[in-house]
């Protein structure tokens, strides 16, 4: 921990909160304190922002190759310092070592995707319909973009962000979750590294949210807000941004239906349910959070579940051999009791788990719920624990419409072989994503995101660059 910077990084430069505040960073496999870091209020903010805004103009200038290049050695440096950036993941977050490492690979993957991308954005040049003018269209960055991430992917979530505004020739301000700020603050490092001009990014670390944004928003310097989060902040943070037209992209909650077919190959589907459950211990957007098995299979479905998640074994990330670690904090756990007991009162059985341990830590077993009542509580919450419920059904159509049943449509699952179905199931599911017998969506090189109130954009794959992009149209007569 000893060379991780834990100050601010504003201009180029680390320094300490103006008044000289510190929060501290807990490891949530004990619970004790792992170090302190910089605790920025609205002064700090506003030197970030300033930084940010001065930057702007050169950097719009700089070469598309050369944004492209900087992203590419940070790309190259991130994979070269896997195994340290995987340990202060786990230290902060909780998640073990094995999936630490796939993160630090899948952020990785921003840059190198964001750094081919830089170089492709293109433009046009036409003669209009009316044969009196021609169109000279280009794009150019939108401006100083705030980027909000959550806690539960330190580094891709911010990758996600900064390799697309990077790439577009934007300035920024990361202000990452506070349960996880050593991530982001060693990736500014490494940005620095790679040759990242001073101002381009700025680290905000903060315990006072609230404070450091709102007067970002509604300031008019900024022009962008990427915000990756709950729906219930993105719907603040989208009313804030109204007032001075920030353009946003919103990546928000989700309520991940995951069907399971009669025609389904039941290997496939508890293999994909124990991904798309059990992926970041259950703590993912993207985690199915609905498991809506046909009524024929249904019980052998639970069985085969049931054994597979009692088998995983938990504890400390960073110990050998763990599959499941802590969830972030307490009050994390204690939201995940609550839904397991409110479930259990409506009268749902539990296969395996249920039951918090003692000692230290945040830990929860891994849990599976059969005949879990539709009023239950986790049927329009997001779970964020390893808890997977499981509900029948008997028709398709009676099937789709509970699935959409709910105020999110960020993925859905469908674990069928038949192609027919496969595909009208997937067309009529109100969702951004399917995972086709698979419960892994997630890819740097697709189009990640939402719709209804998981989100507004898309992040990643070819079109992540148009969120951080405008147009401009010159009009020249044809003289
Ligand atoms: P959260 O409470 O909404 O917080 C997300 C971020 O917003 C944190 O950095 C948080 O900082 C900040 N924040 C909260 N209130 C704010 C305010 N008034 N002004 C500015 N920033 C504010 O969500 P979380 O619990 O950290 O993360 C879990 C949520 O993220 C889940 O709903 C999950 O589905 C969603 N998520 C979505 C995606 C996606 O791509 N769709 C990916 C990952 C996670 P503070 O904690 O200091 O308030």
């Amino acid at each position: 921990m000893t060379d991780t910077p834990t100050q601010l990084f504003i201009g180029g430069a680390w320094v300490d909160a103006s008044d000289g505040a510190t929060m501290p960073v807990d490891d949530p496999a004990t619970g004790e304190v792992l170090c302190h870091v910089a605790d920025a209020g609205p002064k700090d903010a506003k030197l970030a922002e300033e930084a940010a805004v001065q930057a702007q103009e050169a950097w719009a200038r700089t070469a598309p190759r050369a944004r492209s290049e900087i992203l590419r050695r940070a790309h190259e440096l991130i994979i070269e310092r896997t195994d340290v950036l995987a340990h202060l993941m786990t230290s902060e977050m909780g998640k073990p070592l094995a999936e630490a490492r796939g993160e630090v690979a899948y952020a990785a993957e921003f840059f190198r995707w964001f750094s081919e991308e830089a170089v492709r954005i293109d433009g046009g040049f036409t003669t209009l319909p009316d044969g009196r003018n021609r169109m000279l269209l280009s794009r150019r960055p939108v401006g100083p973009c705030l980027l909000i991430t959550p806690w539960n992917f330190p580094l891709a979530m911010g990758t996600r962000k900064i390799g697309p505004a990077i790439a577009a020739g934007c300035t920024m301000i990361l202000k990452p979750a506070p349960q996880t700020p050593l991530s982001s603050l060693a990736l500014a490092a490494i940005l620095k590294e790679a040759g990242l001009p001073d101002g381009v990014l700025n680290v905000v670390t903060t315990s006072r949210a609230g404070e450091v944004c709102e007067p970002l928003l509604r300031g008019g310097r900024i022009r962008k807000l990427s915000f990756t989060g709950s729906t219930a902040v993105g719907q603040l943070l989208l009313a804030q941004s109204a007032e001075a037209v920030v353009r946003t992209s919103m990546e928000l909650g989700g309520n991940a239906p995951f069907l399971v077919f009669e025609d389904a190959d039941l290997d496939k589907a508890v293999d994909g349910a124990m991904v798309a459950k059990m992926r970041n211990m259950g703590e993912a957007c993207t985690a199915a959070n609905r498991f809506f098995v046909h009524r024929s299979v249904a019980e052998e479905f639970g069985r085969r579940l049931a054994e597979r998640m009692g088998a995983l074994v938990v504890g400390p990330g960073t110990r050998d051999g763990v599959d499941v670690g802590p969830l972030i904090d307490r009050r994390g756990r204690a939201k995940v009791e609550e839904l397991v007991a409110d479930a259990v009162e409506r009268g749902a059985h539990v296969l395996v788990g249920g039951r918090t341990p003692e000692g230290p830590g945040c830990f929860y077993p891994p849990t599976v719920l059969a005949d879990v009542d539709p009023g239950s509580r986790l049927m329009d919450t997001e779970i964020f624990g390893p808890v997977a419920a499981i509900l029948t059904f008997d028709e398709e159509d009676e099937v789709i419409r509970r699935a959409n049943d709910t105020p999110w449509g960020l993925v859905g699952y469908v674990f069928t072989e038949g192609l027919d179905r496969a595909l009208r199931v997937s067309e009529r599911l109100e969702v951004g994503m399917v995972g086709l017998n698979t419960g892994l969506v997630s890819n740097p090189a697709a189009p990640f995101g939402g719709v209804k109130q998981s989100g507004l954009g898309r992040e990643g794959g070819r079109v992540g660059i148009d969120e951080f992009l405008e147009y401009q149209y010159l009009a020249v007569p044809v003289s």
